[in-house]
Parts: structure tokens; C-alpha cells; sequence
């Protein structure tokens, strides 16, 4: 077993911080090269001690050097280094053989890339490179000879239950020759699944975030409540899978034990089940195609009691319906349902626009941008990413 030189990019955050537990419980097998976060110095500087990476990575001069000083102060040798090309540099860096992806965002798109470029084994959670740049991305996974890992649970489930040959070339075949008839992708349906219709314009941004059975970064807790995460996810799946977007169906299972299933051919559904931790699907991904323990505990079936499943609601989620609707549009749609998205959250989070201002925004933002946006390459794609913050940007101004 050869040990792994890992970068967390995003370490500072919500996956980060899982993945450096379960790193942390198997010192053999992981070594930590490069940490990267954006702004929580207390807690990165506590991350280089604790893990002495060669390198740390943040986005802004002042940020860097206040980083430096402390690491010194404290005896570490790990170098410092800032702003976006660095997290290109530690991502893509030969002595690197896995990269965790778990930066927030589009902004994660630009380092992921270049992880896959350089062949590394690929952890995905950032699935905004996905709705980004989908078909791109995976293009140069597979031209490149990357190795990629989904991170996100219900992917991780999917990929757990494929067939190995099909979950590790998907794009040599068809979901169709391997067998499988859909994907079943399961979604928690949130904090407001059954709260009255009405009282929807009211929600605050900590209801939002109050997510009844995962703990999570700010930006996709509230994804979950709006559902727009499980668009998101849909996204994700049809590039990871090479599926068409009828082949995915969300099923509403309020649980989070089933983290996904596949239904085959001649009607066995396969599930991947577990208690809602994140350090199940790291582990898998850091492991793969091995197993380690992660420091989850034992699924206790009795006192979960009941798996109960529904459909989803679109009327209720107008999210995942803009979501759905920007994969069949194709193109440049997804890039701008994120963008939009993506805005729209951090202005919610800010109390600059209400619980039902978020799909209202990204509607009127998907139709300025209809037939305005290219998706033939990267630079296209992020042209058309800066344009939907613009109109988004615009929109709300307009909302004051
Ligand atoms: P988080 O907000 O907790 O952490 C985000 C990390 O990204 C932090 O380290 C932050 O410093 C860094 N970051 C933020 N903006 C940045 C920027 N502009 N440039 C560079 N770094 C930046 O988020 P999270 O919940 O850990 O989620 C990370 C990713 O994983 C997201 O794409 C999310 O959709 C995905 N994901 C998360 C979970 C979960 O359980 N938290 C589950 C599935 C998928
Ligand atoms: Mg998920």
C-alpha cells in the first residue's frame, strides 16, 4: 500500500475538516502536502500543526502573512503561499497524488481542473465544478487518466452500487449496456419539507441552515432547504454517470439512510445505506478500492425505525424544477443556474433577499442570459458565470 500525498483544498470547511479526521486516523496511508482555506486564519494555522503540511494556501496578502507569522511563532516550517494560482500549483504539484476538492463554489472549478489535468486521484464534493462545466471537466478527467471519486453522499452511494467496470469509465459505455434502468437519487427534502406554503416568504437564514439530519457548510445547507442542492445533484449525477437526465429521479426520503440507490434491468434496486456522516463517503474515496474504518458510528436500524419515501414537490421547490430545466436547456444553462445561485444564497445569507426571492432571482437571471451564453470552453464558460453575477447583481439592486 503506497501512502497518498494529499491537498485538501478547502480544509477550513465542513468536508475539509472531515476528511482531516479520518487523515488523522490512519497516518500509514495519508500524508498532508498542501492545506488551502480563504479566511479562517485561527483554524488553518491549528490544521498546519496538527497535519505539518509542506504548504498553505490562502486567497489574500494580508491573510497570507498574518498566516506566516503565527506558523513560525508556533516552530512550523509550512511555507505559505496565496491567491488562486497557488491553489492551481498545490493541486497539480507532482508529489501529489490525491486531491480532496471541498472549496465552496464556482471558485472551486479552476483548482479541481487542474488536479484532473495532472492525472491526480480526484476526491469530488465541490459539485459546483460539475454544473459548471460538466461535460468539460469530464473530458479531461478522462483524457488526462485522473482517477475521480465522488465525495457527495448520494454519488458516493451510485458509485457504490454501480457495476466497478461501469462507475470507473462510465463514458466507455452506457448506463443502458451496464444494465442499470435509473438512478434513484435520494434528497432529505430540508428543514421545510412539510412547513405551511405560506409561511415560506418568512423563512429566516438560520432556519435555512438548521438542516435536520446533516451538519454542513452555510452555502449547501441552504441548497437543502431550498432543494436547489438536489438540482445540483441531478447535475452532478448526469456528468459523474454519463446518464441522461431521464435516467435520474429524485425520491424524497426524509431519513437520510438510503443515501441513493440503482435500479437494473431486471428489477433489483441496490442501496447504499449509513448513519448521515460525511466521513463514510471520504473514507471510501480515500480508500478506495480498499476500506477503513472513518469513525462512524454503527447504523442502529432500531432506533432509526422507518425508511419512508416520497416524491418530490415542485411547487414547493420551484428550485429543483430551474434545475431540471437548465439541464434539458443545455449549454451554458447550468453554469448560470449556478452563478445565479450562488448569488442569490449570499444575499439571502445577508438578509438583502427573502426565502422566496432565491428561485425568483435565478429565473429572471436564466432568461436574461437565454442565448447570450457559450459553453464550447472554459473561458466561455466562466464568461457566462461573470455574466449571470452581473444580472443577478443587477436584479437585486433593483429589488432596493
Ligand atoms: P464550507 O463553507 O464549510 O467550506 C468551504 C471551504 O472553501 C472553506 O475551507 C473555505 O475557506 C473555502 N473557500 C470558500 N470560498 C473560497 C474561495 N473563493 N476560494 C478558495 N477557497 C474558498 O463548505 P462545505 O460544506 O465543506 O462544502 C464544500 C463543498 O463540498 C461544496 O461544494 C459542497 O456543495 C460540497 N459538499 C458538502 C457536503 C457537506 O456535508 N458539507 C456534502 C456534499 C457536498
Ligand atoms: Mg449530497
Amino acid at each position: 500500500m503506497a501512502v497518498q500525498i494529499l491537498t485538501v483544498l478547502g480544509s477550513t470547511g465542513s468536508i475539509g475538516v472531515s476528511t482531516l479526521d479520518v487523515v488523522a486516523r490512519h497516518p500509514d496511508r495519508y500524508q498532508v502536502y498542501a492545506l488551502t482555506g480563504a479566511s479562517q486564519v485561527d483554524k488553518l494555522h491549528a490544521q498546519c500543526l496538527a497535519h505539518r503540511p509542506r504548504f498553505a494556501v490562502v486567497l489574500d496578502e494580508q491573510v497570507a502573512s498574518q498566516l506566516h507569522a503565527m506558523l513560525r511563532a508556533s516552530g512550523s516550517e509550512t511555507e505559505v503561499l496565496c491567491g488562486e494560482a497557488a491553489l492551481e500549483t498545490v493541486a497539480s504539484a507532482p508529489a501529489v497524488t490525491s486531491v480532496m476538492a471541498a472549496i465552496v463554489g464556482a471558485a472551486g472549478m479552476r483548482p479541481t481542473l487542474a488536479a484532473a489535468r495532472a492525472g491526480k486521484r480526484v476526491l469530488l464534493a465541490n459539485k459546483e465544478t460539475l454544473v459548471l462545466a460538466g461535460r468539460l471537466f469530464m473530458d479531461e478527467v478522462t483524457r488526462c487518466g485522473a482517477t475521480l471519486l465522488p465525495i457527495d453522499s448520494e454519488h458516493n452511494a451510485i458509485f457504490q452500487v454501480l457495476p466497478r467496470a461501469y462507475r470507473e469509465a462510465p463514458y466507455a459505455g452506457s448506463l443502458r449496456d451496464a444494465g442499470v434502468k435509473r438512478i434513484l437519487l435520494t434528497a432529505s427534502g430540508g428543514p421545510f419539507r412539510t412547513r405551511p406554503l405560506e409561511t415560506l416568504p418568512q423563512v429566516t437564514p438560520d432556519e435555512a441552515v438548521r438542516h435536520p439530519n446533516w451538519s454542513m457548510g452555510r452555502k449547501i445547507s441552504v441548497d437543502s432547504a431550498s432543494m436547489m442542492n438536489k438540482g445540483l445533484e441531478v447535475i452532478e449525477a448526469r456528468w459523474l454517470f454519463n446518464a441522461g437526465v431521464d435516467d435520474i429521479a429524485v425520491v424524497v426520503h426524509p431519513q437520510s439512510i438510503v443515501h441513493s440507490m440503482v435500479e437494473y434491468v431486471d428489477g433489483s434496486v441496490l442501496a447504499q445505506m449509513g448513519a448521515p456522516d460525511m466521513r463514510t463517503p471520504i473514507a471510501y474515496g480515500m480508500a478506495y478500492p480498499e476500506r477503513v474504518e472513518s469513525g462512524v458510528a454503527s447504523l442502529d436500524l432500531f432506533s432509526v425505525g422507518r425508511l419512508d419515501f416520497e416524491a418530490p414537490d415542485f411547487a414547493r421547490f420551484p428550485c429543483l424544477k430551474l434545475a431540471f430545466d437548465a439541464l434539458r436547456a443545455g449549454g451554458a444553462a447550468t453554469a448560470v443556474l449556478n452563478a445565479a445561485n450562488e448569488v442569490a444564497v449570499e444575499a439571502f445569507l445577508d438578509r438583502r433577499l427573502g426565502y422566496t426571492g432565491i428561485p425568483a432571482l435565478i429565473e429572471a437571471v436564466l432568461a436574461e442570459c437565454d442565448g447570450q451564453v457559450q459553453a464550447e470552453s472554459i473561458d466561455a464558460l466562466l464568461d457566462a458565470d461573470a455574466l449571470a453575477r452581473e444580472r443577478a447583481t443587477a436584479w437585486l439592486a433593483r429589488l432596493r
